[in-house]
């Protein structure tokens, strides 16, 4: 059975590694938007879910090593002064572009169909998809398809067209910063830096000997901030942090605005399903959640993984329906629980200090 991934960030690549091997795994496709190579982003936290799942689908990998180690969080103020300082099972900060090319690599056999976007699907008389069209007029035909295309996906909108994301609440600048001494300093902890009116946070985390990754969480409809990288977000971004810590001085110092991001972040309400036939959504498309959990990477990785175990002894469209039901079965549970602790997690941060104690912005 042929399976044609919607999309090849971080949830396509990993799935096409995950189905090597399965009945599902021979040559599948994958169907990216993007050229190949094009930038994607800054960085993000395995976290111990994420990286078990990466063992489990690419174990020639050792991905505990393609980052910095995080082993502590430590919570501070606008100043610096330490709130809370708490050890945490080991996560990896890894620099995004590196992880996607060894995810990449891991999906090997994979055939990649680049700067091609997906259009639609065409359905045979009893409703089952049986080829994808592209924007292009091209169309790739297949027995199992993934929407993989992130938390705007068109997948979703055409198999649940009631799926709605949440408002932009928050949005966060993320950017990295080239500090060695900086990277040094703050080694294997994520610091979280955090203003004391609420609203307005910066997380730094080192993510080689060299580069730190820092964001900049703001409240959207305090400061409806910048929206293009360049010298009026670095304006922005220097605004609101004057006279924060000197480690949030050092990381904008080392900061070239023109490759940051602003990320207007936004959750998915839980969708009754995860699948429809032989069609399933995986990663963003599927359970888009705020960044204050930490589990957008690693709840798309889980996904793959989740989905090699069910499709591991399919072998005709019957039994591969019944398996993508199984995997929307198991995984709604954790998406509906990242969702509501998302949203808790957004109300601690936009409370003030002095109304509760900042949180650990990190869900496993
Ligand atoms: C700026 C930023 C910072 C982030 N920081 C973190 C973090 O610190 N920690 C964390 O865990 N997560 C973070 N995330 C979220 C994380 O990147 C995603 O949760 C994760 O990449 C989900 O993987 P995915 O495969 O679902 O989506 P993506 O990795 O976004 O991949 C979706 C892919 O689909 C492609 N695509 C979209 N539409 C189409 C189409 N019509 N046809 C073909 N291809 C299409 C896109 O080009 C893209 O390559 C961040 C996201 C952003 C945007």
């Amino acid at each position: 059975m042929r399976a044609v991934m919607i999309g090849g960030g971080v949830g396509g690549c990993a799935l096409a590694a995950a189905l090597r091997g399965t009945p599902v795994g021979g040559v599948p496709v994958i169907v990216e938007r993007r050229a190949a190579g094009a930038p994607a982003g800054m960085g993000f936290i395995l976290m111990p879910n994420g990286l078990a799942a990466l063992e489990s689908i690419a174990p020639e990998f050792d991905w505990r090593t393609t980052g910095q180690r995080i082993d502590r969080v430590v919570l501070r103020t606008a100043s610096g002064r330490v709130l809370s300082d708490h050890a945490i099972e080991p996560a990896v900060c890894v620099a995004r572009a590196r992880f996607l090319g060894m995810l990449r690599t891991a999906a090997g056999g994979a055939h990649f169909v680049q700067e091609a976007a997906f259009a639609g699907f065409v359905r045979n008389d009893d409703g089952r998809a049986t080829a994808v069209t592209l924007e292009d007029g091209r169309c790739i035909e297949g027995d199992l398809f993934f929407g993989c295309d992130g938390a705007q996906s068109r997948t979703r909108a055409q198999l649940f067209p009631e799926a709605r994301l949440g408002e932009t609440v928050v949005k966060e600048v993320v950017s990295v910063a080239h500090a060695p001494a900086l990277a040094r300093q703050i080694g294997s902890a994520f610091h979280k830096f955090h203003d004391e009116e609420g609203g307005l946070a910066v997380g730094l985390l080192a993510e080689s000997d060299e580069r730190v990754v820092w964001f900049v969480q703001y409240d959207a409809r305090r400061w409806p901030g910048v929206t293009v990288p360049g010298e009026a977000l670095a304006g922005f971004v220097a605004e609101r942090t004057r006279g924060w810590s000197l480690e949030v001085a050092a990381a904008l110092a080392g900061t070239d605005f023109a490759h940051s991001h602003v990320w207007p972040t936004r959750d998915l309400h839980p969708l009754s399903s995860l699948a429809a036939g032989n069609v399933a959504l995986v990663g963003d498309a599927a359970h888009a959640c705020l960044p204050f959990t930490s589990q957008g990477a690693n709840g798309a990785l889980v996904d793959a993984a989740v989905l090699r175990d069910v499709l591991a002894e399919v072998r005709d469209a019957r039994g591969a329906a019944a398996a993508l039901a199984l995997y929307s079965a198991l995984r709604r549970p954790h998406h509906r629980r990242m969702f509501m602790e998302g949203r808790r997690l957004r109300e601690a941060f936009l409370a003030p200090l002095s109304a509760s104690a900042p949180a650990v912005p990190l869900v496993s």
